[in-house]
């Protein structure tokens, strides 16, 4: 294997227990986290973030709601936690059954308490360069990049996928950081000569090991936002990692890369929360 391992799980650990450590000092922020429905892949994913909230310190309300839950009822719900002093984060867990408007949900939480910075004021902030919070997975894609000890700023960084919550803010994100960025997305003409060009290549189409060795650069830094269950149960990621890992400098695993950290980003988001 030619490329180094980008370990995310390592690094969340060490991201979680310094979030550990601070809040032991500050003191602990509240994080809500509302969940609609019984989406079996949400449930876990509201399971892992609860039990990083009892790894850190940091105290968590959980509230399940039924799937036919009404619009208002969750409105007024969002509500109550806006105004609640003891509340620092509010995260409603996505996707949202249908009769319920996703981004009349979004827009209805306090920016000050969106740790997931979806709200479009956190978005604008980002897209201005002044972010308040930073959007987990994109965070978390950028620690892993300056953990390969790669610098972004001058590079050609190359995003795949345009999406709100991945692909955009990720390319913001490279921006911020001085790097020259190409966002490719479903109509991007000749995407295997864009992807081959560059430096840092970060794949977040949602398509199970498209990104082939043949499309990746000599000794680029490839981070893989994709995952995927297969057939046989196991889990991989947009790019294709047995072959890419000959070629690639740095590589992300999945499980094991961006996945951790998005919950390590989001703890920090808490942290910053409560102490804002
Ligand atoms: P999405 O479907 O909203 O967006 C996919 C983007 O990829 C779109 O902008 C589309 O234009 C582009 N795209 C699709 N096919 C393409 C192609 N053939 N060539 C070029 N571009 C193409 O998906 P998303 O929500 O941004 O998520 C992307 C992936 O990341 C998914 O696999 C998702 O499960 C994963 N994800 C992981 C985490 C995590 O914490 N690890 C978090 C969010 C999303």
């Amino acid at each position: 294997m030619g490329a180094i391992l980008l370990d995310g799980k390592a690094l969340a650990e060490e991201i979680k227990l310094d979030i550990k450590r601070r809040v032991a000092e500050v003191g602990a922020p509240t994080l809500a986290v509302v969940l609609v429905g019984s989406d079996p892949g949400s449930a876990i994913y509201v399971s892992n973030k609860k039990k990083a909230c009892e790894f850190t310190g940091i105290r968590s309300l959980s509230y399940e709601l039924a799937e036919d839950t009404p619009e208002d009822e969750l409105l007024k719900l969002v509500d109550e936690l806006n105004m609640r002093n003891d509340v620092d984060g509010i995260l409603v867990q996505l996707p949202l059954p249908e009769h319920i408007c996703a981004e009349k949900l979004l827009v209805s939480i306090k920016p000050e308490k969106d740790v997931d910075a979806f709200h479009p004021y956190n978005v604008g902030m980002l897209s201005i360069g002044r972010p308040v919070f930073k959007p987990c997975t994109p965070a978390g894609v950028i620690e892993l990049i300056k953990k390969s000890g790669a610098t972004i700023s001058g590079k050609n960084c190359v995003v795949i996928g345009r999406s709100s919550i991945v692909g955009k803010p990720v390319s913001s994100l490279l921006l911020a950081e001085n790097g020259t960025v190409t966002t490719c997305h479903s109509h991007t003409a000749n995407l295997a000569e864009v992807c081959a060009q560059a430096d840092i290549l970060v794949a977040a189409l949602g398509k199970p090991r498209f990104i082939t060795a043949d499309m990746i650069k000599e000794n680029a830094v490839v981070i893989d936002v994709g995952i995927h269950r297969l057939e046989n149960g196991k889990l991989c990621g947009d790019v294709d990692f047995e072959s890419c890992k000959e070629k690639a400098g740095f590589i992300t695993p999945v499980p094991g890369g961006v996945g951790p950290m998005t919950i390590a980003m989001l703890m920090n988001n808490c942290l910053k929360a409560f102490i804002q």
